[in-house]
């Protein structure tokens, strides 16, 4: 079968074209309202369309990203600024070209204010981007907009001049950056940004850059706001500071969290909202200013209720769809499965292991310290790991097994000691250099993003191109719910087998697995170790299994090094090990281990 013929590529097909027909729809509503809207609303829709550009913008920084910036006016300043000089110098390329230099530098200043952003959150992030916003109104007062004191009016383009034409052009603005966004949502960018509001760590352990998704984040919605910026610059025709003020950079922030915008129709909504309060206010004689404790309070709402507008029409669209489609169901293991996960014979793991262990040594451990403040939460810890090994991590709570983790996955900087990676001295690499390099782990906590569905999850973890088939065998081998379905909706457990699959279709050298069973039945324990037996030969790859179900080990792990007290207190071939008069000390009640 022909790459052409694939379901695959056909559903790609499928999803690439229903957004297209919808933006030409659109456009088409637009040409209609164009026509028939009165007069005086025309303006009007002028401004949704133009807030609703911003707020899509800030739907990616906060709706998909998790930060808080509150300067998203301040990028739309600099877009109308821009857009101004230009029309002053008599630019060539016209109004629709200014537009997008306007919409690019707004881009670069986002990057610039993002920059804080790589290491400040919440309501330091909040401060700083407040702080940004207010020194730029200060500025644009005193420095005002290019022509504006001498009354030179932004030239709109020839084919766009009167109002009612300037709205199809901003509907046409709207739709193309919908559609952009649509597209960089689903692509890596856009995975990129939801993994990151969810968890730095677990972005950085798929080997995304952390900073790269911030800086993206901020690039792209600032990008907009230049954008919508450069429209209103269009539409006022000679702009003004006062359309930029802090204070409304703020409101547009609380309407983009109550809408939702980082769904694009929300954002639409939010647009639409941001005119349609005052206005409605104004009819009914109250003071249009009344517009921002009416967005307040439904965001104070949202951010305390945990649900906002966007989620809660959402979530009645997909009830109505879950009715219609069945719900995604645990593939179950083949009825084998049970079967190979019986605790095999002390022979069969001890040839393993001989095999095994005569493999170049893939990881290399020397010496690793860790110490926190009093507490020395590993005491020069060596082993190495031979390609394509499985090694068991053992030891009891607090003994330091997740330290081990960190440290050799590079989220503890200043330990002591060497790790070495195929022969490479890791030094002082990142976590995502290292997951590039080859070395991937995954969590005890959940870090799964549950804004992506699986198969966007696994995609964005693997880093590598993958056909749907490849996809789809791995989530069945490892027992995960089907590429399509939502992990909002799938339980930790489950998503803790998602994130084991998404590292596996990365093809790491070293995998390290922290608790990956916990979670799940006992039965689903046996079946996964079953599989996890497997993963070496038919991935190619070296496991560590951190675990502290002992019939899951026996049955899983060849050779065992236990921790205890930060200090290995016994490593080599699983039955050596789990004889040790010291382990079965340090496992002193755990009765189960004396069988
Ligand atoms: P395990 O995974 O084996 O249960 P951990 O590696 O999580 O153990 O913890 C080892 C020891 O280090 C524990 O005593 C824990 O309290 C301590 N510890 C872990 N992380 C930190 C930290 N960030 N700061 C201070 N102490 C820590
Ligand atoms: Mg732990």
């Amino acid at each position: 079968m022909s790459r052409a013929d694939t379901p695959f590529t056909q559903s790609r097909t499928f999803r690439l074209s229903w957004p297209v027909i919808v933006a030409i729809a659109a456009v088409g509503v637009g040409m209609l309202l164009s026509g028939v809207l009165p007069g005086y609303f025309v303006f009007l829709a002028i401004s949704a369309v133009i807030a609703a550009i911003a707020i899509l913008g800030l739907g990616i920084v906060t709706g998909s990203a998790g930060m808080i910036a509150l300067c998203q006016l301040t990028f739309a300043a600099v877009g109308a600024w821009i857009v101004s000089l230009l029309n002053i110098m008599h630019a060539p390329g016209g109004f629709i070209l200014w537009l997008i230099v306007g919409g690019i530098g707004a881009g670069l200043v986002g990057i610039i204010v993002g920059l804080p952003a790589l290491r400040l959150r919440g309501v330091n992030l909040a401060v700083v981007t407040l702080g940004f916003a207010a020194a730029a109104d200060v500025t644009l007062v005193q420095i005002q907009f290019p022509g504006s004191a001498d009354g030179i009016a932004v030239e709109r383009p020839a084919m766009f001049a009167n109002d009612r034409q300037f709205f199809l052009l901003s509907v046409i603005v709207l739709v193309a950056c919908c559609l952009i966004v649509y597209f960089l949502q689903r692509g890596r960018w856009g995975s990129g940004w939801k993994a990151v509001a969810f968890s730095e760590r677990g972005t950085a352990a798929s080997g995304q850059s952390v900073q790269t998704a911030k800086l993206t984040a901020f690039a792209v919605s600032a990008a907009l706001g230049g954008i919508s910026g450069g429209l209103l610059a269009g539409q006022v025709q000679l702009p003004f500071a006062s359309s930029f003020t802090p204070l409304q950079s703020l409101a547009l922030y609380v309407l983009a969290i109550m809408s939702g915008a980082h769904l694009i129709d929300m954002a639409v909504l939010g647009g639409v909202l941001w005119v349609l309060v005052p206005e409605l206010l104004k009819r009914w004689g109250v003071p249009q200013d009344w517009a921002f404790v009416v967005f307040g309070v439904l965001g104070v709402q949202a951010l305390t209720g945990g649900s906002n507008l966007g989620q809660v029409i959402r979530n009645l669209i997909w009830r109505r769809a879950d009715r219609r489609t069945p719900a995604a169901e645990l593939t179950p293991l083949p009825p084998d499965a049970d079967q190979d996960a019986a605790p095999v014979t002390t022979t069969t793991v001890a040839t393993a292991h001989q095999v095994l262990l005569s493999g170049e040594p893939v990881l290399q451990v020397q010496g690793l310290t860790v110490q926190f403040g009093a507490l020395k939460a590993l005491d020069d810890v060596s082993l190495e790991v031979p390609a394509g090994s499985i090694m068991g991590l053992i030891g009891p709570n607090g003994a330091g097994k997740s330290t081990f983790v960190d440290a050799i996955s590079g989220f503890l900087l200043g330990h002591g000691g060497r790790v070495v990676l195929d022969g490479h001295d890791l030094g002082a690499a990142s976590p995502t250099r290292r997951a590039r390099l080859g070395l991937r782990r995954t969590f005890q906590q959940d870090r799964v993003p549950p804004l992506l569905t699986v198969g966007a999850y696994v995609r964005f973890v693997a880093r590598r191109r993958l056909a749907a088939s490849d996809v789809e065998e791995v989530l069945r081998f490892l027992g995960c719910p089907p590429a399509r379905t939502r992990l909002a909706g799938v339980d930790v457990g489950t998503r803790r087998l998602v994130e084991v699959a998404a590292h596996v279709l990365a093809r790491p050298r070293l995998l390290i697995l922290d608790e990956p069973a916990a979670g799940l039945s006992h039965e689903e324990h046996l079946a996964l170790g079953a599989r996890l037996r497997e993963l070496p030969q038919r991935f190619g790859l070296a496991l560590i299994i951190i675990e502290h179900d002992l019939d899951l080990v026996r049955s899983v792990c060849p050779s065992l090094t236990v921790l205890d007290f930060g200090r290995v207190l016994a490593s080599g071939p699983q039955t050596e090990v789990l004889a040790n008069p010291d382990v079965v000390k340090a496992y002193m009640g755990e009765t189960e281990l004396l069988k």
